[in-house]
């Protein structure tokens, strides 16, 4: 029986990434409050948010001091905007703090409400650049497998899910895909790691060149995949792919939605990875996830390109009303200056041997293949034999009743295609809540291997 709330959800609201079907007889989880890692639902039954919500509440639920910087921007200047040279102080000095951030070459930074957004404006950038200098034919945008950057018409084509392609009519001429770095699953028997991104680096060198590299404009790479499966990419991958980029004059463009902002133990997933992107993505723990906020850096060449083609056409033509929305930058000003008074970013490197060893005994469970992580993020592979790797049916649904055990047991995790689950908690929760964390996941994938049998 769904209680009054729930009714008036499935009457009215359309969920994203929800199975439509199931959730008219299932309902929702409704949710009331937060604080700290805990989130609290209707009948104030807490839960360990052991997602940060959507991989974004780095300083977890209710800090008041992201409430009051909101609150303060409300009153002074709720709204403005960036269009037609106008400009405001939030704005301003975010991207001064931003560009000192930045673990890449950074001129400029434009602002965006998404991560998506942030990633569309990648796209057409790595156009507009190729335009400016006259190579109108470099337009190819390589994404991954597995790889996630969002769901406008672009950055689902630049995702390699196969939910955001069916039956989408996506992805659209020009975006390609090349193999997931996932070592537990697409290594050869007795690949070592340095050995299998050298064949991925090949892989991704003979998709250039099958294609023209004077059609390839760009590569889009998170440093960890999120969505994809919490998966690490294998030793020495950044260094070989960027090494066949730079041979084709090929842009890496680093995604950084959910790496950003001390994910890794570092303030950046690229620093942690060895990656030297182009230009980067941020979204999400920008703000702590309390306002929608995202951006991009833009380094100086790009930049000279965009003026040159303002210049010709009269305008810079792109941005959104909500580009660089002065609450949503005085939020991001409050959220980094926690991360830094705080020590945020040290204290996850510093938490991260405790979290990572706990996940790693995850892998001695009987249905689980594979724990995998780094930093403060995990990802678990369940697997219906652990010799052979083999899966579950997709239509068993075996990882999606894994995380609803674990909502059973108090704790919010995700389940991801490919019976995976992911772990991603606040960066401020403690050793104490780490250990209850995995208790309680240790108790959902016992009730999951019990209601296999
Ligand atoms: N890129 C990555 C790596 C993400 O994980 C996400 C969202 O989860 C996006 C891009 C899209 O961001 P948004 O949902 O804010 O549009």
């Amino acid at each position: 029986m769904l209680s009054n709330l729930a009714t008036r959800d499935v009457e009215t609201l359309i969920h994203p990434y929800t199975n439509l079907d199931a959730h008219r007889a299932n309902g929702p989880l409704v949710l009331e409050r937060g604080a700290g890692v805990h989130v609290y639902d209707t009948e104030g039954r807490p839960y360990i948010e052991g997602m940060s919500g959507l991989w974004c509440t780095a300083l977890g639920f209710s800090n008041p001091e992201l409430v009051e910087a909101a609150a303060a921007q409300m009153s002074r200047l709720p709204f403005s905007h960036l269009f037609s040279g106008r400009s405001h102080d939030p704005a301003i000095e975010l991207a001064e703090v931003l560009k000192e951030l930045m673990p890449v070459p950074t001129s400029k930074v434009f602002f965006t409400s998404s991560g998506s957004e942030a990633n569309d404006t990648q796209v057409k950038l790595a156009w507009y650049y190729n335009n400016a200098l006259g190579r109108p034919r470099k337009k190819k945008i390589i994404g991954r497998q597995r790889g996630y950057h969002g769901v406008t018409v672009a950055t689902a084509s630049l995702t390699g899910l196969p939910a955001n392609h069916a039956d989408w009519d996506l992805p659209l001429p020009g975006f390609l895909h090349t193999a997931c770095p996932h070592h537990y699953r697409f290594a050869e028997p007795g690949e070592s790691e340095e050995a299998f991104s050298a064949r991925l680096a090949d892989e991704l060198e003979a998709l250039i060149l099958r294609e023209d590299p004077d059609t390839v404009a760009a590569f889009i790479a998170e440093p960890v995949m999120g969505a994809g499966g919490a998966i690490v990419p294998p030793r020495g991958y950044f260094p070989a792919i960027q090494a066949v980029l730079a041979r084709y004059d090929v842009r890496l463009i680093a995604d950084e939605v959910i790496c950003g902002f001390g994910r890794l133990g570092t303030w950046f997933g690229s620093e942690a990875l060895g990656m030297s992107p182009h230009t980067l993505s941020f979204a999400k723990a920008v703000t702590s996830g309390y306002v929608p906020l995202g951006g991009i850096s833009v380094d100086e060449p790009l930049y000279a390109a965009m003026v040159d083609q303002s210049a010709k056409l009269g305008t810079f033509g792109h941005g959104t009303t909500y580009s660089g929305h002065p609450v949503a930058c005085a939020v991001a000003l409050k959220a980094i200056e926690i991360y830094r008074r705080d020590r945020v970013v040290e204290g996850a490197a510093e938490k991260a041997p405790h979290f990572q060893a706990r996940l790693a005994r995850l892998a001695e469970h009987d249905i689980v293949g594979e724990a995998r992580g780094i930093g403060l993020i995990g990802g678990l592979e369940i697997v219906a034999d652990k010799r052979s790797r083999a899966q579950y049916h997709p239509k068993a649904g075996v990882a999606a009743r894994c995380v609803a055990f674990a909502q059973g047991e108090g704790l919010i995790v995700r389940f991801l295609a490919g019976d995976r689950v992911a772990v991603c908690p606040p960066l401020i929760i403690t050793p104490d809540e780490i250990d209850d964390l995995f208790d309680r996941l240790t108790r959902a994938l016992d009730r999951t291997r019990d209601w296999i049998r």
